[in-house]
């Protein structure tokens, strides 16, 4: 696994070592699982496998070979793998300190690729899905010619990842966003449906499965624990969404949905927070959700917004980025940051220099926080 800079950074974290043969190879796994999901879904392994998938095969075949372990025979045996071996597994061996022990890449009942292998695969060279996001939001920028259509544009994608044709005469679709972001849009995955419906989460308004699309267990029937979501950490207290003629609908780019619409509820929140308070702040242009706000006197402060559940992942991510703002408010779901050692690994990961400069909060601390951050500065003139 590659050390980020900021990682490198630090002296105090020499003990570690991210560049081990596991952690590297868990890294390509994941990068794997994102391709093939992207793809074709996670059912079809025909031979021959596609090349990504080949190499990482071969590659764990070697890295078994080499610790006396049974290698995965087959591409079907190497996904089984990815949902069942996690990161603290000591053929992989990846520090605590980067990822969560327990993380699998694939889950094990959606079938799919976790958020956290999003986000590791985001992590090795040229970025990974959290980059190609970066780049179709630039690219939307650029056609749009304007931030003010830009920002509408943003917007619908965030509030619409999944579009269905009867929506078209609904609120809030016009014609001129319509015609800049469809291209972001593809057709509703086979392997997303159920019985030829599309099931949605009415939390995330992400894809949502039961367990057992892809090996059913007989005589079960799907309980609240059965159920994944593309969000993961959803409540589910209400029913998921059932869109029927799943042929007229569009899914936004997967990318997207995991870089895009799932941190834009805790973005509103924190942009709600700010308003309620009256601070002034203005939207960065770039595709971060990111502002800055106004009248700090000479002092830069910005305001970046994100759901990771890897917060060491998320830390060397804002390092490698080195952040223009003397003071940058990294905002995340409340839910995350009150998790055991979220803000820890957070903090640990960020090398010395920054860490009183990138400050973790959440939507309801956000204002308090910079309350403590403004009296701290005048106490300090
Ligand atoms: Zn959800």
């Amino acid at each position: 696994m590659r050390a980020g800079a900021a990682h490198r950074a630090d002296e105090s974290d020499a003990g570690e070592t991210p560049e081990g043969v596991g952690g590297e190879l868990f890294c390509e796994l994941a990068r794997m699982v994102v391709a093939l999901a992207e793809v074709q879904g996670l059912r079809s392994f025909a031979l021959p496998y596609p090349g990504i998938a080949q190499r990482a095969l071969d590659r764990t075949v070697m890295h078994c070979l080499d610790a006396g372990e049974t290698p995965p025979r087959s591409l079907p045996e190497l996904w089984e793998w990815c949902r069942t071996k996690p990161a603290g597994d000591p053929l992989f061996a990846v520090p605590a300190s980067l990822v969560a022990p327990g993380v699998t890449l694939v889950h094990p009942i959606g079938r799919m690729p976790t958020r956290s292998c999003l986000e590791v695969a985001s992590y090795g060279p040229g970025g990974g899905p959290a980059a190609h996001a970066c780049a179709l939001l630039g690219d939307l920028e650029a056609r749009c010619g304007g931030d003010d259509r830009y920002r509408q544009c943003r917007r619908f994608l965030a509030r619409h990842p999944v579009v269905h044709q009867r929506d078209r005469f609904g609120l809030g679709w016009s014609r001129a966003v319509w015609s800049r972001v469809k291209g972001l849009y593809g057709p509703l995955p086979e392997f997303l449906l159920v019985d030829g419906d599309f099931l949605c989460c009415p939390s995330c308004n992400l894809p949502a499965l039961p367990r057992g699309v892809t090996v059913p267990v007989p005589g079960s029937s799907a309980t609240d624990a059965d159920i994944w979501c593309e969000g993961e950490e959803c409540p589910r207290d209400a029913p998921l969404e059932l869109i029927r003629e799943p042929d007229q609908a569009w899914i936004l780019r997967s990318a997207l949905r995991t870089f895009l619409a799932l941190p834009h509820r805790t973005e509103e929140d924190a942009r709600d927070a700010l308003d309620r308070a009256g601070i002034d702040h203005e939207a960065l242009s770039g595709p971060l959700s990111a502002y800055r706000l106004k009248d700090t006197g000479s002092e830069i402060v910005d305001i970046q917004v994100h759901d990771r559940l890897q917060s060491a992942l998320l830390a060397i991510h804002l390092a490698d980025s080195a952040p223009r703002a003397d003071l940058t408010f990294v905002v995340v779901p409340d839910a995350l940051a009150g998790r055991d050692g979220y803000r820890k690994a957070f903090t640990d990961a960020l090398p010395a220099l920054l860490r009183d400069r990138l400050v973790l909060t959440t939507p309801v601390n956000l204002v308090p926080d910079l309350g403590r951050a403004r009296r701290q500065e005048n106490d300090d003139a």
